[in-house]
């Protein structure tokens, strides 16, 4: 065959093609699609913005309702979990995706990330011959904080170079995909994917080499290991025994020595170091048994995967707080000490598509590259203004579907200190901008001072929310917001710091640890605990309808 003969023969496909296309989008989609049980029918098309750009967004598909389903974790049963997410995809650079269906009633998610307009639409796909349901969505920008100074990222991710499902370049992909600015590969004691990692660089999106330190498997341990901390921001990866090639055998600690050890080589090579997942429920190895005995941390990880104040927590905990409730406390009394320390959230994903993670779809919600995530005050998008940032606390945390939330003190932003004046009063804002209903709550948004609730807010069903208030602050604190939308919608910034008159004497320079940190290091110990965990209007949302759309909304 000649290549004139291919070329007229690709035309004539092309024709068919276009002509099928034209002819589909002359009638409106069906709300019921015939697909039989056996088939693999897809649902496929185009993902552009409003401009027609074309989009790299994540797609996802669930049955409808939500069924309770018995999980294993090891082996651990746990009941009640929403195991229900049937496929998570990416679209191509260019905007397409497709993404396999069973005949059955689905939700489909199409996502990129609190920013833009979210797609959350129920669909009937019935038994019977069937070739595919084009599906094009246009996603509006809705909002864009980097016009602000603010870009997020995910500060915890895991690749192929030790057990994560992808490769650097996927993740990459993905991490674009939902909106992401930034992110940080943190292998399990390997920096192996490195190179390939950092290949990813473009005008828009930046990629920080970290790794994952993991310390179990001591024997000499108050209860096996002193947990995982992040490294990030490095040049190489620290450890006891890094030229292992067994990646389990490289972090072998002997005590808490080793702990600060790794801290300070990290601190050695101008990286920044964060305490991972301290209360981890089905890991024991994997909590953080260090409190009190090592100092300068720059970050605690309060948010890993699901949300704090949500459902997750330990066995032997009978008060049943949220293990990143517990996480978020004990970063309040290193607050409340006068240290100056982020709290940060990552997504901690091994698996982009959301088939492995855990939990694993639980109510809508899947441990998936950028759930959670971190933005960062950075001015201008740049490695070392991340750093800065995240070294800073210029910090606010929030979910895949939001809210994004804008928290200022007489317009100071998280992380800064602010001079309170001699009268000491202070205008506290908050400006709440979510891509779906708000809750109808009396505390949709709580502000906290020195680990204690002193303003709520009533939200509603509204897409945003702006309020201010005026208090007396009569001693030094820090002051932070949390905001909470339907499920699993929430966020929570970094505190601003207020220093009233005399100056200078609230903020320490030297470390100090919370005197009670050493008994957290005793299985069944954490922090006391004085917030209340959400309000329970978050929690009933889980598995509500509402924001589900049944009408369509494509073009
Ligand atoms: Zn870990
Ligand atoms: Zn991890």
């Amino acid at each position: 065959m000649t290549t004139q003969k291919i070329n007229i023969k690709n035309l004539l496909l092309f024709a068919v093609i276009f002509i099928i296309v034209t002819v589909s989008n002359l009638f409106p989609q069906k709300k019921e699609i015939l697909i039989p049980k056996t088939s693999q029918q897809v649902i496929y098309g185009k993902i552009t913005d409003q401009n027609g750009k074309p989009l790299i967004a994540q797609v996802q598909v669930w049955y409808y309702p939500l069924t309770k389903v018995v999980m294993a974790f090891g082996d651990k049963k746990v009941d009640g979990r929403t195991d229900n997410l049937i496929q998570m995809k990416y679209s191509t650079k260019d905007g397409y995706y497709s993404v396999k269906v069973p005949a059955d009633t689905i939700v489909l998610i199409i996502t990129k990330g609190p920013e833009w307009l979210l797609v959350k639409e129920k669909l009937v796909i019935r038994e019977k011959e069937f070739n595919g349901i084009e599906y094009n969505v246009s996603l509006k920008r809705l909002y864009d904080l980097s016009k602000l100074g603010w870009f997020s990222g995910d500060a915890h991710h895991h690749s192929i170079y030790s057990d994560g499902h992808q490769d650097p370049s996927e993740i990459a992909h993905a991490m674009k995909g939902v909106g992401l600015s930034w992110g940080m590969l943190t292998d399990h004691n390997s920096d192996t994917g490195k190179k390939e990692w950092l290949g990813n660089k473009t005008q828009d999106f930046i990629p920080i080499a970290g790794c994952e330190i993991s310390t179990e498997a001591s024997t000499t341990s108050i209860e096996n290991g002193y947990g995982h901390l992040n490294q990030a921001f490095i040049e190489k990866m620290n450890g006891k025994n890094v030229g292992n090639p067994n990646i389990w055998a490289r972090a072998i600690f002997d005590d808490s020595k080793d702990v600060q050890n790794m801290i300070d080589l990290t601190h050695q090579q101008n990286g920044l170091i964060a305490v991972n997942h301290p209360f981890q429920a089905w890991d024991w190895a994997g909590r953080y048994k260090s409190w009190g005995k090592v100092k300068n941390l720059d970050a605690i990880e309060v948010w890993n995967g699901e949300p704090p104040h949500s459902f997750t927590y330990n066995d032997w905990d009978t008060a049943h707080t949220n293990i990143n409730t517990l996480a978020v406390h004990s970063w309040f009394s290193y607050l409340n000490e006068g240290n100056k320390i982020s709290g940060i959230a990552g997504s901690d994903c091994h698996d982009i598509y959301g088939t492995t993670s855990y939990p694993k779809g639980e109510h809508y919600w899947t441990i998936t590259t950028g759930n959670p995530r971190t933005y960062a005050y950075c001015g201008k998008l740049s490695e070392s203004n991340i750093k800065s940032a995240i070294k800073k606390g210029n910090l606010f945390l929030t979910s895949n579907f939001g809210p994004l939330l804008l928290f200022t003190i007489n317009g100071e932003t998280p992380g800064d200190v602010l001079k309170a004046t001699r009268d000491g009063k202070i205008k506290i804002g908050v400006n709440v901008l979510a891509n779906q209903q708000l809750l109808k709550s009396e505390d949709g948004v709580r502000i906290i001072y020195n680990g204690k609730i002193i303003k709520k807010f009533t939200t509603d069903t509204s897409y945003t929310y702006r309020d201010s208030t005026t208090i007396i602050m009569d001693k030094d604190g820090w002051i932070l917001a949390e905001a909470f939308g339907q499920w699993p919608m929430y966020s929570i910034t970094n505190p601003v710091f207020i220093d009233v008159p005399p100056y200078g004497d609230f903020i320490k320079n030297k470390w100090a640890d919370p005197v009670e940190a050493t008994k957290w290091n005793q299985f069944r110990q954490h922090p006391e605990i004085n917030l209340l965990n959400g309000p329970t209007s978050w929690k009933d949302t889980k598995d509500s309808a509402i924001n589900i759309k049944t009408k369509q909304q494509h073009n």
